[in-house]
């Protein structure tokens, strides 16, 4: 019998599945809308609907199914910890969708999962080392070093968005102040930029916002400043060039081959990228940066899912 693996990305307004070949080619996939609030049972039972959907007639092959959730998670018992954008229980993933479908299930933050995606299937080439960082609501990364998915004691490693850049920066979720994330992240762009608007109505961002401050969204912001409104481009270079200084910082830690950057924010394209680059050349030491690639996902917007299903598939992890 032919051997499939299964994935789910568990996103805050989507989840997608799919399913794939002992290749990891995807055969079929399905979507669903995340519905916020309805606690984890309700949540378990949409992820079956929606897995079960992409597994098909095929649902008897399928060796493992990946998930990959947002954090913070326990990977190794697969207990989502009340993520707040779904709901506010903490949900034991691995344990309930284990029991309802039969089947071995593997969790891991969204990050790693994409890391692994982007390692297998993204057309990086043969590496070893490799970091995905993704900007979006928040920030975070995933760090393939030596072939391994290097996920730490409680497996949590990774979370460059809450690492601090600037001790007297604004205040982060986690409690801190001045985390990349607080800088960095689409919700913090369009939150620097109201404030700078304060009570100005006038501007390429207003009018791109339809008159009102909070249609200012991350996007608002680089359109803009791709039109060169002089705020929007302020404000976007320092979360961009911030950005660089967390690159700089995994590139010092981790000596990767590749960093790819990934996540709605970075749709952005050189308004992100340029910045982010400039800032590893300028400071980054010489020999840790040398030859060091900076790009977007291989994957594309799937890199999540494509993630979820390398996960299944277990190459470069321990669990
Ligand atoms: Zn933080």
């Amino acid at each position: 019998m032919a051997i499939y693996y299964a994935g789910i990305d568990l996103g805050g307004t989507r989840m997608r599945a799919a399913l794939a070949d002992s290749e990891g080619k995807m055969v079929r996939r399905s979507d669903a809308l995340t519905e916020r609030g309805l606690g984890s049972e309700r949540i378990v039972e949409r992820m079956i609907e929606v897995v079960g959907e992409a597994m098909g007639g095929e649902r008897a092959g399928v060796a493992c199914l990946g998930v990959g959730a947002p954090g913070p998670l326990d990977a190794r018992t697969g207990v989502l910890f009340h993520p707040v954008n779904l709901t506010t229980d903490d949900v034991p993933l691995k344990e309930l969708l284990e029991d309802r479908l039969g089947l071995p299930v593997r969790v891991h933050n969204d990050a790693n999962a994409a890391a692994l995606g982007e390692w297998l299937f993204g057309g990086h080439g043969q590496t070893q080392h490799l970091i995905y960082v993704t900007v979006s609501t928040g920030v975070g990364a995933g760090i393939i070093s030596h072939g391994r998915l290097i996920d730490g004691f409680n497996t949590t490693a990774g979370e460059i968005g809450h690492t601090v850049v600037d001790p007297n920066g604004p205040p982060c979720g986690c409690g801190n102040r001045g985390c990349v994330e607080a800088i960095c992240s689409g919700s913090s762009i369009a939150r620097a930029a109201t404030a700078a608007l304060g009570t100005v109505t006038a501007g390429r961002m207003m009018t791109l916002a339809g008159g009102k401050l909070d249609g200012v969204t991350a996007e608002v912001v680089a359109q803009a400043a791709r039109e060169g409104d002089e705020l929007a481009s302020r404000i976007f270079f320092h979360a961009a060039d911030t950005l660089g200084i967390a690159v700089v910082n995994l590139i010092h830690l981790f000596s990767p081959e590749i960093v790819i950057i990934g996540g709605g924010v970075a749709e952005a394209g050189d308004l992100l990228f340029g910045p982010v680059r400039e800032r590893v050349l300028r400071t980054a030491m010489s020999l840790p940066a040398l030859g060091v690639r900076i790009r977007p996902p291989g994957l594309g917007q799937d890199a999540g899912l494509v993630g979820a299903i390398a996960l299944a598939m277990g190459a470069g992890i321990d669990r």
